[in-house]
């Protein structure tokens, strides 16, 4: 990790910080290092990341609360399918 990806870590509430660290180390599925991005974009508000209104957005149909609309469309865009793309993984709950 960099030091401006430990910065962020800091500045990160706790509740998100193992799913960034995943995103940082490289070890977190694609959706979920979508959803840490989201989470970061918006000040790490979970709601304000699912109702997010930047539809121009590339990450719009991909961001947190995002089940089954784009991830039907899209399976297999990252490559493996069925690798928990219709749940919030990495998220708390
Ligand atoms: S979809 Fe919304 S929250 Fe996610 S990266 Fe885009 S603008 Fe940010």
């Amino acid at each position: 990790m960099n030091p401006r990806q430990i910065k962020l870590l800091t500045e990160c509430p706790p509740r998100y910080q193992a799913i960034l660290t995943k995103a940082f180390d490289v070890k977190a599925s694609p959706r979920a290092a979508i959803r840490a991005f989201c989470l970061h974009c918006v000040g790490y508000s979970l709601e304000t990341a699912v109702n997010c209104t930047s539809y121009g957005c590339p990450l719009f149909g991909y961001r947190p609360g995002q089940k089954s609309a784009s991830a039907g469309q899209n399976r297999g865009q990252f490559g493996k399918t069925g690798d928990s793309e219709e749940t919030d993984e990495g998220l708390p709950q």
